[in-house]
Parts: structure tokens; C-alpha cells; sequence
């Protein structure tokens, strides 16, 4: 038998009398209360991407895409984490970007990994992962990402920046390298800004061992006259030596042995039709006999983007991105010979430069501007609004509204800042008559139609038919 269920006894709960003194507060809670309180920064070398800047964002994203799909580069997205030998197989030990800038760390299992600081040795892993040999070749592709590198933080210099690339995999043909070219240019193009390529080639690796001695047995003999970086260089990598800025190198540098001087035939031969093919699509080049690139990676074709401006931020000596030659690059990391090319952007630097040069002259990426403006007055009308500007959501119309404004004075100001030639407006009225009033910003005068033919009559209006 079941036991009958008792009522809990109410009990009246009496507050204690406690008679404490006053605790006062110790240093480890005063600290837990200001924790709770403290605002939170950036970490160095970061940065963010406000809304005010969009549309440049936007007009370099739609210049990119739109120049893969010209050109026909398929998108490839690859994360952000990989192994860490990738990158040290790929890029190469004695590179600042391995030796000092990766983002290195162990994972929770113990691997190493790290955070791409650049994107042709993930493009160069996929390739091979997927056998991508077996495609009609070359295989074209293109990527958009955030790329990390432990870099002194300076103007146009971040830890974590993003980069557009194109990377062309299985053919030996200078019209590869000249077609990448191109895009880079027309990138620019596109967006308004101008720029030069500078190029070089580093012919083959035999070549460059060559050239390699013959440059480092003439920095011996001026070796009292460098810069403490290329002491360093000297040892370590001296191709780098033909890359500083530092005042008092220069007169050696001018004097240095030219890479070209060390090419043979068939290098000299390559570079001299990917310049035919700049010079029959009028691409401004220079040839620079300095430009030898970070990267261990790179054979025969060089080049770097330039902005033609003389005060360009982020640094006048700073390119815009670089890229070029990596034939032994793909049976390096492990699949069949490939020769192949690419380059990346970087876009941080191509943004503060195109805005820089925008204002210099009195232009702008122009704002994205609505069609209409949709003006309500209280809440039954602004339930209809809203209800209708859904509806006109696949209209391809753009619509602009601020549902946080009341009065129809401030709606119209807006709607001005906007030069929208219509405003829609819907008070109680109309919320009961099932009607807009259609307002000609110019002539004032108003017109009322029935909310259901408001599409075609606004298509109409705007020539969108
Ligand atoms: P790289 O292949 O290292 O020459 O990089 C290509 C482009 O990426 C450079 O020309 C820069 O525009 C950009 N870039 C490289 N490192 C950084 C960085 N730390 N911060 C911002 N942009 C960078």
C-alpha cells in the first residue's frame, strides 16, 4: 500500500542575527572585482576590420574573385593550423619567416604545429593529397586567408594579415608566369591604383651555387663595410645580402655581381619571353637585378608588385605582394616533378596604400547606396515595414531603413544622405488602406499605391524591369 504523501511542514525561516564585524576587503578580492571590470585590447601586432572600411575590403574581394573567374583559378581553402615540418620543408630553414616568425606551438596530442605564415606550401600539400596531377594540368588555383607571422609589429607590418594568392601548378611555360603577372597588375588595375612589377630571375639551383660564392667572395672583401645584419647574412643567407635597406651597404650592393650575368641559355631564354609577354599585354616592368625573395622555394622568375606611389604607407620600399617560380618545389614535398608558379598579395598593405592614394586625390571606392529609402511612423507601421521589406528582399532592390529613428523629418534626412531619387512611407493610413506612398525625392510629389503592386511599380520607377 502506498504511504499517503505528507505535506511539508512550513517552517518559518528566521534570519540569523549575526553579529560580525565588518570583513574588509582583501587584496585578492579587490583584484577579482577590477578583473571583472578591466576592458580588453588587442593583442600586439593584431588588428581588426571595422565596417568603415568594408568597401575596400569588398572592392579588392570582388576584383580577386572576379579575376579567378576570368582567368579560370579555382577556389581552394585550406586551414588555417598544419603540420609545422610543412612549412620548414617548404619554405626552408635560414628564412626569417622559419627561423623567427612562425607561430609555433605544440598541440594538446604533443604534434607541432602551426599557424600558416604563408600559403604555397599548403597549396603545394593539397596538390599532392589529391593527386591533383591527374587533372588536365596546369592546375589553377586560388585562395583568400589569414596568414600569421611573429613579425616586429610597424606600419603595414601585422602578426596576423591577410593574403590573396594565385598559384599555377604543371606547366613549365613562361606564359604561366607572365599570365599570373597579369592578374597581379590587373588586381591593381581594378582597383585603381598604380603599380609596376619589378622582376628578376634566379635561374636554376646550379646557377644560383654559382652566383651564390661569387657574391659571397665579393661581400668578403667589402665585409668591413656592412651593416651588422649582412655580417650575419654573409653566412647565413647570403642571398639577402642584395635585400638591405641599410644606408651604408648600398655603394656595395650598387657594385655587386648581377644574377643574370650567371644565367644559361635556357634560363636567360625563359626570362626574356615572360618579358615578350609583359610587353605585348603593356605590363610596366623593371628588371631588378636585387629581387631575390625570402623564400628558399623559388627558381628562375621572380617579381614584386610596386606601388607607383612615391609616398605609399606602410613603408615606400614595402611591396604589395611578390611571388614566382617553384619547379622543384612539389617533388620537394614529396609528389612528381611539377614545375609551377604563384604569387600572393598582401592585403592589409594593398589597403592602407589604395586608401592613401584614393584621398591623395580626391577619390573613393564609391559607398554601396540603397535604391529607396522605407520611412514608417509608429509601431503598426513599422510591423508592416519591416514585413514588406522582407518581402522585397529577392526583389534585388536595396533597401535602406532605420527602424530606431521616429520622426519622418530625421527619416527624410537620411533618406537625402542616401540621394535616393523614392522614399516609401507607410503611417497609420496607410497601414489600414493596404497602401505606400510613393515620394519623388526631387519633384516632392507623392503618389499612393496598393502595397501588393509596390515591387513592380518601384521596378518600374527605376528602370529595373
Ligand atoms: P611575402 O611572400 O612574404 O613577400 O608576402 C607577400 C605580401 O604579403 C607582402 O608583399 C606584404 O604585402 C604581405 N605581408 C607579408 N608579411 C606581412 C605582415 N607581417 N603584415 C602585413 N602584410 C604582410
Amino acid at each position: 500500500m502506498k504511504k499517503p504523501i505528507k505535506k511539508p511542514v512550513k517552517k518559518e525561516i528566521k534570519p540569523k542575527k549575526v553579529n560580525k564585524p565588518v570583513k574588509t576587503e582583501t587584496k585578492k578580492e579587490s583584484a577579482g572585482a577590477e578583473k571583472s571590470k578591466r576592458t580588453f585590447n588587442l593583442l600586439r601586432g593584431m588588428h581588426d576590420i571595422l565596417p568603415k572600411e568594408e568597401r575596400y575590403w569588398k572592392a579588392m574581394f570582388h576584383a580577386s574573385e572576379n579575376l579567378a573567374s576570368y582567368f579560370q583559378f579555382g577556389r581552394i581553402e585550406t586551414p588555417v593550423l598544419e603540420e609545422a615540418s610543412l612549412f620548414v620543408r617548404a619554405v626552408g630553414k635560414g628564412t626569417d619567416v622559419v627561423d623567427k616568425e612562425m607561430y609555433l606551438f605544440e598541440d594538446r596530442d604533443g604534434s607541432k604545429v602551426c599557424m600558416r605564415p604563408e600559403n604555397t606550401a599548403a597549396i603545394v600539400r593539397a596538390y599532392i593529397m589529391y593527386g591533383m596531377w591527374n587533372a588536365p594540368q596546369p592546375v589553377k588555383l586560388w585562395y583568400w586567408g589569414s596568414m600569421f607571422r611573429h613579425d616586429r609589429p610597424q606600419a603595414g607590418r601585422y602578426r596576423q594579415f591577410t593574403q590573396v594568392g594565385y598559384e599555377t601548378l604543371g606547366s613549365h611555360d613562361p606564359a604561366a608566369d607572365a599570365e599570373l603577372i597579369l592578374v597581379a597588375y590587373n588586381f591593381y588595375q581594378e582597383l585603381g591604383l598604380p603599380v609596376t612589377i619589378h622582376i628578376n630571375s634566379l635561374g636554376t639551383p646550379e646557377e644560383r651555387v654559382r652566383y651564390k660564392s661569387e657574391l659571397v667572395n665579393y661581400y668578403r672583401s667589402k665585409r668591413s663595410y656592412l651593416c651588422e645584419d649582412c655580417k650575419q647574412r654573409l653566412v647565413k643567407n647570403p642571398l639577402r645580402l642584395l635585400d638591405c635597406k641599410a644606408e651604408q651597404c648600398q655603394g656595395v650592393k650598387d657594385e655587386a655581381p648581377q644574377i643574370i650575368d650567371w644565367l644559361g641559355t635556357e634560363s636567360k631564354s625563359h626570362l626574356t619571353k615572360v618579358l615578350e609577354y609583359l610587353d605585348a599585354v603593356e605590363v610596366p616592368y623593371q628588371l631588378t637585378h636585387t629581387l631575390v625573395r625570402g623564400l628558399d622555394y623559388y627558381t628562375h622568375t621572380v617579381f614584386e608588385i610596386y606601388p607607383d606611389t612615391p609616398d605609399a604607407g606602410g613603408g615606400a620600399q614595402s611591396a604589395l605582394g611578390g611571388g614566382g617560380r617553384y619547379d622543384l618545389l612539389v617533388e620537394e614535398m614529396g609528389g612528381r616533378p611539377t614545375p609551377a608558379c604563384g604569387f600572393a598579395l598582401g592585403l592589409e598593405r594593398s589597403f592602407h596604400v589604395l586608401k592613401q592614394y584614393l584621398e591623395q586625390n580626391g577619390k573613393d571606392i564609391p559607398k554601396e547606396r540603397p535604391d529607396v529609402f522605407f520611412a514608417q511612423l509608429g509601431e503598426e507601421a513599422r510591423k508592416v515595414t519591416l514585413k514588406l521589406i522582407n518581402d522585397l528582399r529577392k526583389s534585388g532592390l536595396k533597401i535602406g531603413f532605420n527602424f530606431f529613428k521616429n520622426s519622418l523629418k530625421t527619416q527624410l534626412e537620411l533618406a537625402d544622405g542616401f540621394k535616393v531619387p523614392y522614399v516609401l512611407i507607410i503611417g497609420q493610413k496607410e497601414v489600414q488602406d493596404n497602401t505606400v506612398i510613393i515620394r519623388d525625392m526631387e519633384s516632392g510629389i507623392q503618389e499612393i499605391v496598393d502595397q501588393k503592386k509596390l515591387e513592380t511599380m518601384l521596378k518600374k520607377k527605376l528602370g529595373k524591369v
